[in-house]
């Protein structure tokens, strides 16, 4: 029988695993915590938002996702969840998530297959060596500990939220055995920027160069936070410009004239009713137009053509993104040309495949990280049985 040892116990090690085995393969699932799908826990602020029905291939970075997601799509994903006992439920945007509201029900699911199929799970194996011979793999833990393969299966995930397990280990581990790997980046992370303002969230528009984000922006002491945000810091970099619009259903020249006709007030209440008090109050002093004391009806026009632009454009140089620990996701990761789409079975290591984060491959907020991390586990664990091209 073919022995498949799966390396990481995440979405898409332990989606390989059911893979392998529902393929034939002896299988054995190894992690380096005490136990499996930690980071599962987390997602989709503790709902797990596993999947969304809108998703299209353009979501992602890369056109290599097409044959993973074709292999096991999101149709086959709410089946597959269904099965082994999941109901979800779709939301706004598409994003799917369990019925139950519990990121736990879907690893406890997921657990409960791994049993149901006898896959072996070795916890507390820090991997840290893999030597290649010519039957198969060696695969050696810190502690020394040693394992055989005949396949072996890479879901060491990236580095984001390294608590969890993914502190990047894979990067090396693959890059040992001959891979390369593209310069990787924290994403779906807040960022930091020249200026903050604590505690407020206002719904916006967020451009950076040619994306443009709706939804809730949260202004932090350190920079700026939020969906949107966060699909903008796959791209952002430092010194870039991030522009909020906070009232995007107005035109400048509508805004313009609006304020003309508001009445006569100090300044420190003239945008109360537009936007978030603090962040008019905030805004205008950013404008120059002088003390907040004074009253709206000194206003000149030019003043008010420049409020009205700043609500609708206001530039916040990012100076940074937060750390690694407060990532959803690594931008870039194993150079997709190392590997065949078809089965995600490396070109370089026959006999190695490798999923999820790992790869240079990433989406944007919405349930598309842990679609990738689904499709690429379940194309492997399907390739690496045999079941494959
Ligand atoms: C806070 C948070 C919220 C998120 N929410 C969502 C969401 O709602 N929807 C969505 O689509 N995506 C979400 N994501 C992203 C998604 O969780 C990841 O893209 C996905 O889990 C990646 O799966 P993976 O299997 O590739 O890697 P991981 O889930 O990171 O799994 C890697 C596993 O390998 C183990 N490992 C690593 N190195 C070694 C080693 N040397 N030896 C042994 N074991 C090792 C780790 O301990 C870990 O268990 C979120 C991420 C975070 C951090």
């Amino acid at each position: 029988m073919n022995k498949v040892v799966v390396l990481g116990g995440g979405a898409s090690g332990i989606m390989a695993a059911i893979a392998a085995s529902e393929y034939g393969a002896e299988v054995t699932l190894v992690e380096k915590n005490h136990r499996i799908g930690k980071k599962l826990l987390m997602t989709g602020n503790g709902r797990c938002n596993f999947t969304n029905i809108n998703l299209k291939a353009e979501d992602y970075n890369s056109a290599f996702v097409c044959d993973a997601l074709n292999s096991f799509s999101v149709t086959q994903t709410i089946e597959f969840f269904k099965e082994i006992g999941l109901i979800s439920l779709a939301e706004d945007g598409g994003r799917v998530y369990p019925a139950s509201g519990q990121a736990s029900a879907v690893l406890d699911v997921l657990l409960l297959e791994l049993e149901r199929r006898k896959v072996k799970i070795i916890c507390y194996f820090d991997i840290d060596k893999i030597s290649k011979s010519k039957v198969g793999f060696e695969i050696f833990s810190k502690n020394k500990e040693k394992i055989y393969a005949d396949k072996i299966i890479a879901s060491f995930g990236g580095k984001a939220a390294p608590k969890t397990g993914s502190d990047g280990s894979g990067y090396r581990i693959l890059e040992s055995l001959g891979h390369s790997i593209t310069t990787v980046s924290c994403a779906l992370v807040q960022l930091k920027t020249d200026r903050s303002i604590k505690g407020v969230r206002a719904k916006a528009k967020v451009t950076h160069k040619d994306l443009t984000e709706m939804g809730e922006v949260q202004f932090t002491e350190y920079g700026l936070s939020g969906i949107p945000i966060f699909n903008v810091s796959r791209y952002a970099k430092t010194g870039d410009i991030v522009t909020l619009d906070l009232m995007p259903d107005y035109s400048e020249k509508e805004l313009f004239e609006y304020l003309k006709t508001r009445k006569a007030q100090k300044l420190e209440t003239y945008l109360v009713g537009i936007v978030n008090k603090q962040l008019g109050q905030m805004l205008l002093k950013e404008c120059g137009i002088g003390k907040l004391s004074k009253n709206s009806k000194e206003l000149k026009e030019f003043e008010i053509e420049k409020i009205a632009k700043t609500i609708k454009n206001w530039r916040f140089t990012v100076t940074g993104k937060m750390p690694w620990e407060n990532a959803q996701v690594t931008k870039g990761g194993i150079r997709l040309s190392e590997v065949n789409s078809k089965t995600m079975e490396s070109k370089l290591v026959k006999g190695c495949y490798i999923t999820g984060e790992l790869l240079d491959i990433d989406a944007p907020c919405g349930g598309f990280n842990l679609q990738w991390a689904w499709s690429s586990g379940y194309l492997a664990g399907k390739s690496a049985a045999g079941g494959g091209e």
